[in-house]
């Protein structure tokens, strides 16, 4: 069974890809600091998975810590990178935090890669380094545009680190760049998905959250964009097919000839407005989502979806989830972390 780095694989997307990899026949390897994750989910992964992963909680960021593991895990075949800040409105507030955190961590990872010889890496980009595109929708080839956050700037950097390695002459690295679009949804166990710390700033888990009485209302930025309903468009990619793009590329990787770098877009290559994606949830799960027209949320983008061809022919990936289908595993979810998780907290 071929080892797995995963760091970040106590968070919503990492977790997830946990639970594929060790069906998929790999031994999922966890490192995780637990900055944006909830230590519970390791019981939960357990539960799923009839065995406990191996976790080091450490910070990627630790270098020598970072050594360690690699040194103790001696026969890595892999890494999967998601450990990363993500919140787009804090690393405005915080833009050096995100530069620190997120730039930093793939450096460390790189230098411990190449000193313990693991080539393959998968990394967690984002369809934010496209911006708001002149042409829709997006492929890989689409120009990226000025990052609108910190956080955006932090994919773009990271993306060309990991393709400046090419030109270093020394055939070491082997890498996938995953470009993800909107992933939504949960496991369909119900006992593993996305847990914002505080008040989500993302749509569906708000959405959730409204469903079940937590928040009163949800807002939504702006009902005046040139889109069929007036309210933004994006690629809602369910978070159990994206995480099986990153088994598929790590498949790929074994087979890619040295040095290879390739980006691939993860999205369902159809878009969905705001309004369209509350409706649906009202339809398949019977409840009400209160709701506002509120104004337009600065930095947002029109709209945005993905071309996934190349995904769909190179990596032999498709998704198989509706977004009907993540609704309705987001609101089990949302019942499941309402009765064991919520009301557990002081
Ligand atoms: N959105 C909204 N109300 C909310 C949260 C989000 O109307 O409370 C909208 C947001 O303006 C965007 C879409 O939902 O058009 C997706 O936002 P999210 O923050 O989930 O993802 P991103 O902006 O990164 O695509």
């Amino acid at each position: 069974m071929k080892k797995i780095l995963v760091t970040g694989g106590a968070g919503y997307i990492g977790s997830c890809t946990v639970i594929e990899l060790h069906k998929a026949g790999y031994t999922p390897v966890i490192v995780d600091n637990f900055s944006n994750s909830d230590k519970s989910v390791m019981a939960r992964l357990e539960k799923v998975l009839g065995f406990s992963p191996k976790l080091y909680a450490i910070d990627c960021n630790d270098k020598e810590k970072l050594d360690a593991v690699f040194e103790l895990e001696n026969d890595i075949a892999g890494v999967i990178h998601f450990a990363a800040h993500k919140a787009v409105g804090e690393s405005v507030q915080k833009p050096n935090m995100y530069y620190y955190n997120n730039v930093n961590s793939l450096l460390v990872l790189l230098d411990v890669m190449q000193k313990h010889g693991v080539k393959n890496i998968v990394f967690s980009s984002s369809c934010t380094v496209y911006g708001q595109p002149d042409a829709l929708p997006v492929t890989e080839e689409t120009p990226e545009k000025t990052a609108e956050s910190p956080y955006g700037f932090t994919k773009q950097i990271c993306e060309r680190i990991l393709k400046d390695q090419k030109q270093t002459g020394q055939n070491f690295f082997k890498t996938v760049l995953l470009r993800y679009f909107n992933p939504v949804g949960a496991h369909e166990s119900g006992i593993i998905g996305e847990l914002p710390l505080g008040v989500p700033n993302n749509l569906v888990p708000y959405i959730a959250l409204v469903a079940s009485g937590k928040l009163p209302m949800l807002t939504v930025f702006g009902d005046d964009y040139n889109t069929p309903d007036g309210s933004c468009i994006r690629d809602y990619i369910h978070v159990c097919d994206l995480a099986l793009a990153h088994i598929q590329s790590l498949q790929w990787l074994d087979k890619a000839p040295e040095n290879a770098c390739e980006v691939f877009n993860i999205g369902v290559g159809k878009g969905e407005t705001v309004l369209g994606c509350i409706h649906t949830f009202e339809k398949v799960n019977g409840v009400k989502v209160p709701l506002k027209i509120g104004a337009r949320r600065s930095g947002d983008i029109e709209k945005i979806y993905a071309d996934n061809q190349k995904a769909l022919q190179e990596l032999g990936w498709k998704p198989k989830y509706t977004l009907a289908d993540a609704m309705q595993s987001v609101w089990k979810w949302q019942q499941f972390i309402d009765e064991q998780i919520h009301n557990k907290k002081p």
